[in-house]
């Protein structure tokens, strides 16, 4: 196709998959971020339908994902209910929108709920003295800390993203059926990107009767070419050591155990052969983590790991807040290393030092 008709395409209206078996998908645009568009699912049921996920909180994002419901041949009144993958907002952006304009429920896992929560109310400059806290535990040199400390000394706290993100009604409990009249929907609960992150399983037959168990709408869990970021379930309340990685990679099998037919992930499209596609993941951090240990022969601040780590383009180049994603990703990695004994802190160093064991 060439890029004249893709725009074309683009025009003509909202990019909506017909999964069959009363499953669609919208593609709903992020503003201004390289992975494009949030895959919003609408699943019909005996009460109406329900989403999965919402996308963006944009007005571009709100009218595709609007107009992708009248393509699907319903209405955003009609909506009974909204099931939140994780809290992020690419995922639950627009979730009050719809809300307000349907009065359907939303769903969410309690653990991404409280973070909800604790977003809604945070102090903005309470969560700033946290950051410096924490970065300066890390390693961070003065040059990066220097413009937070600023703008805390100056009262210069912006309002945080996410205050505005809607609380849920209902908790998606895991392993549990989800009430949707007519529907065999389940939910598996899959830490490590967030600490409630969920993935819904239609254990219904497949529509063109591939073989494996139904359809898994994998949110970010597992994505078929990119890798979720994951970092530390930043917590200032919680000071209980905690393992993403590592509820990251048992998440992984967990849906491998499922054996879905097919994946309808959030982002990309979708694909077939999970367990091929964990398979590749498991292989993929198991790579890194061999990696890091090596770059841990000689003792390093998770920040100067950091630097040290491969990311997609070169460190001088990482934007500034993109550094504080990547610090909290080394971070996961380290209590990773440290949780299986392949690394350790060195005592009495300050900031704390890691090295290889
Ligand atoms: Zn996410
Ligand atoms: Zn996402």
């Amino acid at each position: 196709m060439t890029a004249a008709a893709r725009t074309g395409a683009a025009e003509a209206g909202p990019r909506v998959t017909d999964h069959r078996g009363g499953v669609w998908s919208i593609a709903v645009p992020i503003p201004d971020n390289p992975l494009g568009h949030t895959l919003v699912h609408l699943v019909e049921t005996g009460r109406g339908p329900v989403l999965v996920d919402t996308g963006w909180d944009d007005p571009d994002a709100w009218d595709t994902l609007t107009a992708g419901i009248t393509a699907c041949g319903f209405d955003v009144t009609d909506l009974h209910g909204v099931l939140i993958t994780h809290h992020h907002p690419d995922h639950h952006g627009l979730s009050a929108r719809v809300r307000e304009a349907s009065g359907a429920w939303i769903a969410m896992h309690a653990a991404d709920a409280d973070v909800v929560r604790r977003t809604r109310e945070a102090e903005p400059g309470r969560w700033l003295d946290y950051l410096v806290t924490k970065l300066t535990a890390a390693g961070a040199p003065d040059e990066h800390l220097a413009p937070l400390r600023a703008a805390r000394a100056e009262g210069r706290v912006r309002g945080l993203p996410g205050q505005r993100a809607a609380l849920p009604d209902r908790e998606i409990t895991p392993g549990a059926l989800l009430d949707l009249p007519g529907r065999r929907l389940r939910a598996v609960w899959t830490p490590g990107h967030t600490p409630g992150h969920v993935c819904l399983h239609l254990e219904e037959d497949h529509p063109a009767q591939r073989p494996g168990h139904g359809r898994l709408f994998s949110g970010d869990h597992l994505l078929p070419g990119i890798s979720p970021h994951i970092g530390l379930y930043e917590d200032p309340d919680d000071t209980t050591p905690t393992d993403p990685l590592g509820d990251y990679l048992a998440s992984l099998e967990h849906v491998a155990r499922l054996a879905p037919a097919e994946v309808l992930p959030a982002h990309q499209h979708a694909f077939t052969d999970a367990a091929g596609r964990v398979r590749e993941l498991l292989v993929h951090h198991e790579e890194r983590l061999a990696g890091l240990r090596a770059l841990l022969a000689v003792p390093r601040t998770p920040w100067q790991l950091a630097e040290a780590m491969e990311w997609n383009r070169p460190w001088e180049r990482i934007p500034y807040g993109s550094r504080n994603i990547a610090v909290s990703e080394a971070e996961a990695h380290l209590r990773h290393l440290v949780r299986r004994g392949l690394a350790e802190a060195v005592p009495g160093s300050e900031p704390v030092t890691y090295r290889a064991v």
